[in-house]
């Protein structure tokens, strides 16, 4: 059978087999452009995530639960891949050239680190993170929910976004003190849960506990992160 991979566009032969055919969840890309994607294996951040030699919770970490005001926000981030090369090229034509489709590359890990991590832990809703009313007019789709739609739990849209402004033109200390960049949309729906927050890369965890501070300041119990790539 020849597919075309959703990353490279070749296209490629697949072996015919009937859990194959049975399973929806196939492998999307060929296997040179799978193999390029590299899983995160080795020792992280026990918080965060985030690769490295040992297990210690990392400098980043301990910056944020060294304020009072952040301490806690996020209980932990699990993340499934490492930003390379290869995951750049591939972000860059998902979220900016607005190539939907590639989330299908990524569901079923996606789905795996969920289960291995979280699976435990009696979560009641996954909260994608939100686009500003104008990326997603842009882009046509929200990436955190994409990957969210994946996850075997009930989606909570509270978030919103409260300005515009690029993250990425601000340094580490501006977006940290920065005024928060969310606010809730509606708070009835989240007192007292075990939330979710779903993004599609962790860098210095700036926009989760953003979002996680608004969401505990208005009653949730804990909230945890689920993103796919920690940079
Ligand atoms: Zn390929
Ligand atoms: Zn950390």
């Amino acid at each position: 059978m020849t597919i075309s991979c959703l990353i490279c566009h070749e296209e490629y032969s697949q072996q015919v087999t009937w859990t194959g055919l049975l399973l929806s969840s196939d492998q999307q890309t060929c296997d040179e452009c799978y193999t390029s994607l590299q899983k995160i294996t080795g020792p992280t951040c026990s918080r965060c995530f985030r690769p490295q030699e040992s297990v210690e919770i990392c400098s980043d970490c301990q910056r944020w639960s060294s304020d009072e005001q952040w301490q806690n926000m996020i209980q932990k981030n699990i993340s499934v891949f490492h930003y390379n090369d290869a995951m750049k090229d591939i972000l860059a034509a998902f979220k900016f050239r607005g190539d939907a489709e590639l989330v299908k590359v990524f569901q079923k890990d996606f789905l795996a680190s969920y289960r291995k991590y979280y699976s435990s832990y009696k979560i009641d809703a996954a909260v994608p993170i939100p686009l500003s009313e104008e990326r997603l007019y842009e882009r046509g789709f929200n990436q955190a929910k994409l990957l969210a739609d994946s996850l075997p739990l009930p989606q909570l849209d509270v978030l919103q976004r409260t300005h515009h402004e690029k993250q990425s033109k601000k340094s580490r200390h501006q977006r940290i003190t920065a005024s928060n960049v969310f606010s809730l949309k509606n708070s009835s729906t989240i007192s007292n849960k075990k939330l979710l927050l779903i993004d599609d890369i962790y860098t210095t965890g700036s926009t989760l506990y953003h979002a996680a501070k608004v969401l505990i300041d208005h009653g949730a119990e804990t909230v945890f992160s689920l993103t796919l790539i920690r940079s």
